[in-house]
C-alpha cells in the first residue's frame, strides 16, 4: 500500500535548515494499522504530511497504491487525496458553524457529490459511532471525544483505502483517549483499511499491529505487535 524509499524533508527558513526526516525508508502492506511513535519533534507530523500528499519531500520516492505521489502534479494530489485518503487530527479540525452532520459530509460535497446521497449515509456513520441524534449538534455542543468521533465519521464517508491520522488522541483524556482509538481500530479493521497514525503517547502506539520508532528524522525501531487482521 505505501513505499516510502530514502525520503528526506528539509524545511528551509532564510538561511536556517531544518532536517525533519533524515533518509526513512518504510513499507506498509496493504490493510496494516503502523503507529509511528516518536518525541516531540521527531518528524511524525512531517512524515504524516508527506504521505497525505499534504506536501512533497527534498527527496526520495513515495508510493501510494503504486502510483509515485512525490511525482504527481498539484491538481492530480488533491484529486488522489480526495478519493483515496482520510485525515483525522489532533485538534479535530472541524467548522464551527455547521453542525456535525454538515462537517461530515462537507469534504465529498465539496468534490461535487449530492448532498442528498450523502446525508443517509453520514448519518449512519454517526449512528455506528455512538452520535444518534446529534447530526444537527455543533461542534461546541460536544465533547472532545463525541468531536473527534465526528472527524472519524468525516474521514470515512469517502470510504477511503489509507487513513492517517496525527495525534487524535492528543487532545482528550486517557479514558476518551481509549475509546476514541477502540473506534478507530473497529472502523477500520472492519473496512480493511490501511492505517497510519502517529502519536508521542505509548500507550496509544500500542492500538496499531505495527510500530515504528522515528528518533531525529530517522527510523530508529520497527516491531509486529500482532498480525494483521
Ligand atoms: P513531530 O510531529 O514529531 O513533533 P514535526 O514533523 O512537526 O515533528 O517536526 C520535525 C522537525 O521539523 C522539527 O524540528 C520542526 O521544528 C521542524 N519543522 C516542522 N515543520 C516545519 C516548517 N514548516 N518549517 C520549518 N521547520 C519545520
Ligand atoms: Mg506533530
Amino acid at each position: 500500500m505505501i513505499e516510502a524509499v530514502d525520503v528526506v524533508k528539509v524545511y528551509r527558513r532564510g538561511k536556517t535548515e531544518v532536517r525533519a526526516l533524515n533518509g526513512v525508508s518504510l513499507s506498509v502492506p496493504r490493510g496494516q494499522f503502523l503507529s509511528i511513535r516518536g518525541s516531540s519533534g521527531s518528524g511524525k507530523s512531517t512524515m504524516l504530511n508527506l504521505l497525505g500528499a499534504l506536501d512533497v519531500p527534498t527527496s526520495g520516492t513515495l508510493r501510494i497504491e503504486g502510483k509515485e505521489i512525490s511525482r504527481f502534479p498539484d491538481d492530480e494530489l488533491s484529486q488522489f487525496r480526495r478519493d483515496r485518503l482520510g485525515f483525522i487530527f489532533q485538534f479535530f479540525n472541524l467548522l464551527p458553524t455547521l453542525t456535525a452532520l454538515e462537517n461530515v459530509i462537507l469534504p465529498e460535497l465539496l468534490s461535487g457529490k449530492h448532498r442528498d446521497a450523502l446525508e443517509p449515509k453520514a448519518k449512519l456513520l454517526l449512528e455506528q459511532f455512538g452520535l444518534k441524534g446529534r447530526g444537527d449538534h455543533r461542534p461546541d455542543e460536544l465533547s472532545g471525544g463525541e468531536m473527534q468521533r465526528v472527524a472519524v465519521a468525516r474521514a470515512l464517508l469517502s470510504e477511503p483505502a489509507l487513513l492517517l491520522a496525527d495525534e487524535p488522541t492528543g487532545n482528550l483524556d486517557s479514558k476518551t483517549g481509549t475509546e476514541v482509538l477502540r473506534l478507530i481500530r473497529e472502523a477500520t479493521r472492519e473496512r480493511q483499511l490501511t492505517v497510519v497514525m502517529v502519536t508521542h503517547d505509548p500507550k496509544a502506539a500500542e492500538v496499531g499491529d505495527r510500530l515504528v520508532r522515528l528518533q531525529d528524522g530517522n527510523r530508529a525501531g520497527d516491531d509486529l505487535l500482532r498480525a494483521a487482521a
